[in-house]
This record gives C-alpha cells, structure tokens and sequence, in this order.
C-alpha cells in the first residue's frame, strides 16, 4: 500500500513518516518549497526521506509569498520568548494561511496518480498551535472533499487522511518518535535559524519542542 507523507523536516512530520513505515506503508514523501523564511527545513526533510526508507521524496515548488501575511512568508518578525499562555491566545502570526488546504490538495494530486489510498500528515490540535487547519473537522472535510475531487475516488479507491499525531502533546510525540526509532539529530523545527542553521531557541516552534523533550526525559540531539 501506499502512502503520501507530509514531510516538512521537523520533528511531527519525521515521527509521520515512521509511523507510516511501521504500518506498512510505502511512503512517498512530499515536501514544499513555498517561499518559507529558510531552507535549512528542506534539507532536513531530503535527510529524513534518505534515512527513513521513504520510496522517493519529492519537493513541489510554491510560492505563497505571492499573497504573504505570515511571519513565514512575509516580512514579519518570528515571535520569541512567548510563555505559553501568549502562544495560546491567538492564532499565531506564523499562520500560512490555507497552507494545510494547499500542501494537502498537492498530496491529493500525487495520491491520485500513484493511486495511493492514504495521505499522512502530521497536525496537531493541542499544544497551543491554534492553526484552524490542524483540527480534525478540518481534516474531516477535507477527506470527504477528497474522495469527491478525484477520478480514483469516484471510480472506488477510497482515500484516507491519516493523522497519527492529532490528539498527541509534544511530550507524546517524542515518547512515539523515541519508540520508531525516529533520527530527531535529522529533523528541524525552528522558525528562525541563524545563518548556519543552528536553531534560535526562543521561537514558539523552538520552545514547544524543547518542553516536549523535557515532558518525555529525553535528550534532544538536535538541539
Ligand atoms: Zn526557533
């Protein structure tokens, strides 16, 4: 069987791709080059795919600079030091908008000419993210939408959005990560490298990453 994988290069999309391997996927990793602040995640992902046995790992050029609006995508500062209580209060400024719609619409196209039955991706809805595209309604409607867009759909290949990490904290995801063997050394999660790609620290991503490993006990080796 075969599965679309999600893989951004941070440390959910990298425990994804795991998962997927582990139930026996063949795993066709998909990333973007988007117009995203660095590429130090790209290369991190072209890792994790060579390492992780993913069948092949492409990367679809986008650019959502066009339309901007996020500190990802536009010339905005990444907020740092944020508690978690001011992560909580607002959908953050590091908000792509529609982003998941997009990259999961990509996944679509690429699951229908593999004629793979699964995409996996790893949203999250706790943590404080507050991305509206990382519920599960969300993901809900988006598989329903799926399986009326296609030409495989509407012949009877179902396809199914897996989303292994959704009800899952940092902490969880790391213990998951830890027990399929992830190489989290590989993965990259911060918003905001400096120019050798050692992570800030201080960003959201950075900080939740970091409670995480400490919730699980576990070292970071990327850090
Ligand atoms: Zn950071």
């Amino acid at each position: 069987m075969k599965a679309v994988c999600l893989l951004s290069g941070g440390l959910d999309s990298a425990t994804c791709l795991a998962w997927a391997r582990r139930q026996g996927f063949d795993v066709y990793a998909l990333s973007f080059d988007y117009g995203q602040r660095h590429r130090i995640e790209l290369d991190a992902a072209t890792r994790l795919a060579e390492a992780m046995g993913a069948a092949t790992h492409r990367v679809a050029k986008i650019d959502l600079r066009v339309f901007g609006h996020s500190a990802l995508t536009d010339d905005i500062a990444v907020p740092k030091g944020r508690n978690e209580a001011a992560m909580s209060v607002d959908i953050p400024i590091t908000y792509v908008p529609a982003r998941n719609t997009i990259f999961l619409s990509f996944a679509l196209a690429w699951a229908e000419v593999l004629e793979a039955g699964a995409i996996v991706i790893g949203v999250n809805a706790l943590d404080y993210s507050g991305y509206p595209d990382c519920r599960p309604e969300f993901i809900e409607a988006f598989q329903k939408m799926a399986n009326l867009a296609t030409k495989t759909g509407v012949e009877g290949l179902a396809l199914r959005i897996h989303t292994p990490l959704i009800h899952l904290s940092k902490a969880d995801i790391v213990r998951l990560g830890t027990e399929l063997g992830v190489p989290f050394g590989l993965t990259h999660s911060c918003y905001d490298p400096d120019a050798t790609g050692r992570p800030c620290g201080q960003c959201d991503s950075c900080l939740l990453r970091a409670k995480g490993f400490a919730e699980a006990g576990v070292i970071d080796p990327a850090a």
